[in-house]
């Protein structure tokens, strides 16, 4: 059977592409030995496709490799944490990472990408190992907030809720994988700046149940949630506090009932229950990009009275805009990943990899189906999804998931709790 927290008293699996990726940096090795993410964002990234994204490893050399950290752990289980992110039609509110599968193609999902990987998984060398797997970052938010009459809506987001291939493809993932007795799913739940508004909180819990108990998913094969992947919120904004009347109207807040990912995982996971998902999901809190140290952070409250000014004094979050999501300039690492930090939260994680970028400044022709999102470009004023602000991307960015070294030196520097 499962435990209840996969992370508690297991060593978690270093990903050695990244390590040694991070460890080529100077100062690198100081973080180099920490737990992250492997993602499999294309079908050839399952057997390997030698991509500058994914390497020349595929799901299998990932697991043998994560047996051998295991055995050389002593008695202490490992945990191992997937990536699913292949959707059709994905990434429909931008374009950095859009992927290989058009709108349509749910029959290519299910047995070309996900059948493949659940075979691989339920391989009887792998018994031991507790797989985390992530399901579909950045996904189902989309249809609630980014479709329909809103301003924020885009046609490929109205033609994802339209044939409902994340909602089907999400569920065959989540019934695939949770048929395999030892693997754990975590289907990303976006985060406060995304979903923490009263009309897209419910709904989104909603939408999220519909897809967990589709193509024949119960919701006894989700785990729990992840919020904050590939994000930049701050954990806890402590010289704020909580998000009271007066600071609800204040443009960085801006009626959001949320103003950290701490709060907002802890609502959200109660909401989720409410739902009728499971009274023991736990979440997991994505703290790869959140720190937000370095010499701009606040050392205390503002003392000012206006509303605003205190909070753009006080807020750890040194965003333009909380809809910035591009490689975002100032952004430190966060919490070192640990297990059950606190009340609801399975573990702090690093799933995205800290220095694979989020998106190119500028269009770089290639073969993984990305496009060139003006969110990622330093000098672009924004759309309704950003309040229509700078981007506040740090310039010369290589492709989403291609090694960014300046990004990663700056998240270094700028981490909190500090290296
Ligand atoms: C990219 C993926 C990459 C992942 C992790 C995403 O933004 O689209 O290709 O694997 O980030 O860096």
């Amino acid at each position: 059977g499962r435990v209840d927290n996969p992370y508690a008293g297991a060593g978690v699996y270093v990903n050695p592409q990244w390590a040694a990726q991070a460890r080529a940096e100077s100062g690198g090795s100081r973080i180099a030995t920490q737990p992250t993410g492997v993602w499999f964002d294309r079908i050839s990234a399952i057997t390997g496709n030698g991509s500058p994204t994914t390497g020349s490893m595929g799901l299998a050399d990932h697991l043998d490799a994560a047996v051998t950290q295991d055995a050389a752990n002593g008695s202490t289980p490992m945990a191992i944490q997937i990536v699913i992110y292949n959707l059709p039609g994905r990434d429909c509110a931008a374009l950095a990472s859009n992927g290989e599968l058009p709108a349509d193609a749910i029959g290519r999902y299910r047995t070309e990408y996900i059948d493949p990987i659940a075979a691989i998984l339920a391989r009887p060398a792998y018994a031991n190992l507790r797989i985390i797997a992530v399901i579909e970052i950045d996904s189902l938010p989309n249809l609630v907030t980014n479709t329909g009459s809103r301003a924020t809506a885009t046609p490929q987001c109205n033609t994802m809720l339209q044939n409902g291939n994340y909602v089907t493809g999400v569920g065959y993932a989540l019934a695939k994988l949770g048929a395999v007795p030892n693997v754990y799913n975590y289907v990303d739940a976006g985060h406060h700046g995304w979903i923490g508004w009263d009309d897209n909180f419910g709904p989104t819990a909603q939408t999220l149940f519909q897809a967990a108990t589709a193509s024949g998913s119960t919701v006894n094969n989700v785990h729990g949630f992840i919020t904050n992947t590939a994000n930049y919120s701050a954990l806890s904004e402590n010289f704020i506090g909580p998000v009271t009347e007066q600071l609800r109207p204040t443009t960085w807040i801006d009626w959001n009932r949320y103003n950290d990912e701490l709060t907002f995982a802890q609502a959200f996971r109660s909401r989720l229950v409410t739902q009728g998902f499971n009274s023991n999901i736990g979440m997991l809190i994505d703290t790869s990009r959140n720190g937000w140290g370095g010499p701009n952070r606040p050392t205390g409250p503002s003392t000012s009275s206006d509303p605003n000014t205190f909070v753009n004094q006080s807020r750890i979050d040194r965003r333009i805009h909380k809809g910035n999501w591009c490689n975002q300039s100032g952004a430190g690492l966060g919490e070192r990943p640990r297990s059950a930090p606190a009340s609801g939260i399975d573990a702090y994680v690093w799933i995205k990899p800290p220095g694979e970028s989020d998106g190119s400044a500028t269009a770089i022709p290639n073969d993984e189906g990305k496009g060139f999102d003006e969110m990622c470009s330093p000098t672009y004023q924004g759309n309704p999804r950003n309040g229509n602000s700078m981007s506040g991307a740090l310039a010369g960015a290589p492709l989403s998931g291609h090694w960014f070294s300046a990004q990663f030196q700056q998240l270094m520097t700028n981490a909190y709790p500090p290296l």
